[in-house]
């Protein structure tokens, strides 16, 4: 019997790769050769060896065909032994004879008819043995358990051991790969029956080296050559008698659509429809037409797999390979992607249920890791286009009107010269994206580096697909969807890979790396706990606590509200002045974002100067002049070094009288742009029952659909409606803010801090609470409106 090829030796003693088991040594191998698992699945392999030797794969034939019918036509070529139907759908069977040379007479045989149709006889596919995956194990649910994941780590001898230990633990088995390809094979038996030369590729996580046990099946479905097959077939048409049977039958479900002209989402039935009726083994097939990227999904009962089909996405293909390249080019890529993907899952920063979601995916995140290698210094990898420059003549490969030009083979490419370990990249991992400002500019992987938001902004016309095979797009003419995220695809460039992040997302990734990276510096990271305590990676997977306060190291809450640059809410104008304003774009959003704070301050919570404002003794303080800012938009008052402030109430754009005195006009270049300074006072409980009160103002009013903060003058009346109806109105409170703007090694944001002056009736922290809401969402609404 064959155990040869079964066992492979290991650092740790022995594996054998038909029972999926390890051995610590030449004598527990021995005996678990010998013993009766081995030897019963030796016997079963023969088994099945000798089985498919002796069997034919048979199509074609009516759905009504029974299994007798079958075995009656194929005793002609000898006995057969056994018949085996797709039971489900009745549209393929395996015919076994007694004898493998029955197999050969029969293969032999030009043409096979029954019932007048053309059957299709084929050698049944040489398949690997595989262990039976049913009841055994579900691939869906982790093959591992965190305790036990936990505990392998802690016993690794160091960071870089753990990381290795991450891939073992979770790539994809040789019996899980086996077993797609298997499923890719059936699938495309099936689709060549109705759509001939049509292809069917896998691509995403199956194959790009980064896939983990329960990681999805996508699949693109080719029809390129389908195509030009119809074209053939309706020259045939022309002449009846050029018709052949082969052509008729098929065209039976192609006739039903012209792939030259058909929708997206024609096609997409097609394909579900073959999967629903004529695959065995499928389930739960839904099509998704209106997604970004038309799909249809199924599940494989067999294996319990999630699928997904594409049509012509030939894009994916092409970044897979790009994918499987990075990481036959250095072997620490494969543990970082990895390591980082199970960190971020934990830590609920990526896995969208169903696909979709505000989360990142682990493409976007796959990418994340390669942009950091490409920028640690030495490069541990080189940029798209670098590698696009080491492609050879024939590797050029232009797809959609994109550059997809790579060489094929990783040793074409010079090694890198970073020596660091995986314990110190993934901590480089970790700062390198703590203070990484994402909503304030682009990760450019073809270019190997960040490009300025600014480059971005002032674009409007998003470039048609030009034909395939044409010279390719240019960068410059690219126009990505701008989030809190922007990751730009390595090849299609105007397509933002984590355009669909939410700002709570973006809060999350940049808390988490923080963390991350603090961590890292610890000795608890490098070094083993001789104690047995968790160390290294185990620490780092603790899996995140919904709903953390911000102050989850115990430090009292600080009075911060930040509000995130979102450059896809600005208004088209804005997005303009901000793209030409190139570095200084966070000054001039900072001025813009003070002018809509003050509004929101002043008109819509109604708040006055302080008493004696201490506008003036500053002004007495320091005896400094006091600028203004000569943008129309923003009128504050510098009233020392750094600090700038608003003008009072009366001073707003839309009053005359002006108590300030003397004025200096501020240029963009004045010293503290980046900080501004407000004093105000709340008379009035403008948070309490704010709801109840905004509810039955709008109760028969078109507007009651708005969201809080969505409409200025909607929250300016409920404000007013507050007002009116309190009886007793005292001065509530005095409080300060201020504010600066960051970004550039940090996400770009304006922080409003608040410090409480006057709160003698403890109401502070309620009105602060509200604000912590409201200010974000009101400040946005009057950006979006700004003009
Ligand atoms: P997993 O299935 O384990 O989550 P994956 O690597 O297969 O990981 P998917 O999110 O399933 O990742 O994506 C599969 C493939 O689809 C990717 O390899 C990529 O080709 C393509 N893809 C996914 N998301 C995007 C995206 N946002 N933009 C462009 N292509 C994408
Ligand atoms: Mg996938």
């Amino acid at each position: 019997m064959e155990t040869g090829e079964d066992i492979k030796a290991t650092p740790k003693g022995f594996y054998c790769k038909l029972c999926e088991i390890h051995t610590p040594n030449q004598w527990s191998l021995d005996d678990h050769v010998k013993g009766k698992k081995h030897q019963h699945l030796c016997r079963l392999r023969a088994k099945r060896k000798a089985q498919v030797k002796n069997s034919v794969f048979v199509s074609g034939f009516k759905p009504a065909t029974s299994s007798t019918e079958l075995s009656e036509y194929f005793k002609q070529f000898g006995p057969v032994s056994e018949v085996i139907m797709d039971k489900e759908k009745g549209v393929y069977a395996i015919v076994e004879f007694s004898e493998v040379d029955s197999t050969q007479t029969a293969l032999a045989q030009l043409e096979h008819r029954m019932d007048g149709l053309k059957l299709r006889v084929k050698p049944r596919e040489r398949k690997e043995f595989k262990l039976a995956t049913k009841g055994k194990h579900d691939p869906k649910k982790p093959q591992i358990s965190l305790e036990r994941l936990n505990y392998e780590l802690c016993q690794a001898a160091s960071v870089n051991e753990q990381m290795q230990k991450m891939v073992e633990s979770f790539q994809l088995s040789e019996n899980d790969r086996t077993a797609r390809e298997l499923l890719v094979q059936l699938l495309q038996e099936v689709f060549t029956e109705f759509l001939p030369d049509c292809q069917i590729v896998p691509f995403g996580s199956s194959v790009n080296t980064f896939g983990v046990q329960s990681c999805d099946l996508d699949l693109i479905l080719d029809l390129e050559h389908t195509k030009a097959f119809q074209a053939r077939g309706k020259k045939f048409e022309q002449t009846e008698e050029n018709q052949s049977e082969d052509t008729r039958s098929e065209d039976s479900i192609l006739s039903d659509v012209d792939l030259a002209t058909a929708t997206p989402a024609e096609i997409l039935e097609l394909v579900a429809a073959i999967l629903r009726k004529c695959v065995p083994g499928v389930h739960k097939v839904q099509s998704l037409s209106t997604a970004r990227l038309p799909l249809v999904k199924f599940n494989y009962r067999e294996l319990n797999l999630e699928g997904d089909i594409t049509i012509n996405n030939r894009l994916a293909v092409r970044n897979t390979r790009f994918l499987q390249l990075c990481s036959g080019l250095d072997c620490r890529v494969r543990p970082l992607v990895y390591t980082v993907r199970f960190w971020a899952k934990q830590k609920q920063l990526a896995g969208n249920p169903f696909g979709g979601g505000p989360l990142l995916n682990n493409y976007a995140l796959t990418l994340m890791v390669i942009f950091y290698l490409q920028n640690v210094n030495p490069p541990v990898l080189p940029s798209v286009e670098q590698l696009r420059n080491m492609a050879c003549e024939e590797e050029q490969c232009v797809i959609d009107g994109w550059d997809c030009t790579f060489p094929s083979q990783p040793f074409t490419v010079p090694p890198s010269k970073n020596t660091d370990d995986l314990c110190t990249l993934l901590f480089g991992f970790f700062t390198f994206y703590s203070k990484f400002d994402f909503p304030g500019s682009v990760v450019s992987l073809r270019e190997g580096r960040t490009l300025p938001i600014t480059d971005f902004l002032s674009r409007d016309e998003e470039m048609p697909d030009t034909p395939q095979g044409s010279e390719p797009k240019q960068r410059n003419t690219a126009h990505p969807r701008l989030g809190p995220v922007n990751i730009l695809d390595p090849f299609e460039l105007h397509h933002n890979v984590a355009g669909n992040l939410s700002e709570r997302t973006h809060r999350n990734l940049h808390r988490e790396c923080c963390q991350a990276e603090k961590y890292c510096r610890s000795l608890q990271y490098r070094n083993k706990s001789s104690k047995g305590k968790s160390w290294g990676l185990v620490r780092l997977f603790t899996p995140r606590v919904e709903g953390c306060p911000r102050s989850q190291d115990g430090k009292e809450k600080s009075l911060e509200i930040s509000i995130p640059f979102r450059a896809s809410i600005l208004p088209e104008s804005l997005r303009r002045e901000l793209g030409s304003a190139g570095d200084t774009f966070r000054v001039l959003w900072f001025s813009k974002l003070c002018t809509a704070v003050g509004a929101v301050f002043k008109d819509i919570l109604k708040c006055t100067p302080p008493e004696e404002p201490t506008i003036s003794q500053a002004q007495t303080k320091t005896g400094e002049d006091e600028e203004v800012n000569n943008n129309e938009s923003v009128k504050q008052v510098i009233t020392h070094p750094g600090v700038k402030r608003p003008l009072p109430a009366e001073e707003s754009p839309s009053s005359s009288s002006s108590p300030q005195g003397k004025r200096q006009r501020l240029d963009p270049s004045a010293e503290h742009p980046e900080k501004a300074c407000w004093s105000w006072a709340q008379r009035h409980q403008v948070w309490a029952g704010r709801r109840k009160v905004r509810r039955d103002l709008l109760k028969k009013s078109d507007e009651a659909s708005k969201p809080e903060g969505g409409c200025s003058s909607i929250e300016s009346r409920v404000t007013q409606c507050i007002i009116e109806k309190e009886v007793d109105p005292k001065d509530l409170l005095e409080f300060r803010v201020d504010a600066v703007v960051v970004g550039g090694g940090e996400s770009t944001k304006a922080v409003l801090k608040f410090t409480p002056n006057n709160d003698l009736q403890g109401h502070f922290q309620d009105f602060f609470h509200f604000l912590e809401s409201f200010l974000p969402k009101m400040v946005e609404t009057l950006l979006a409106k700004q003009e």
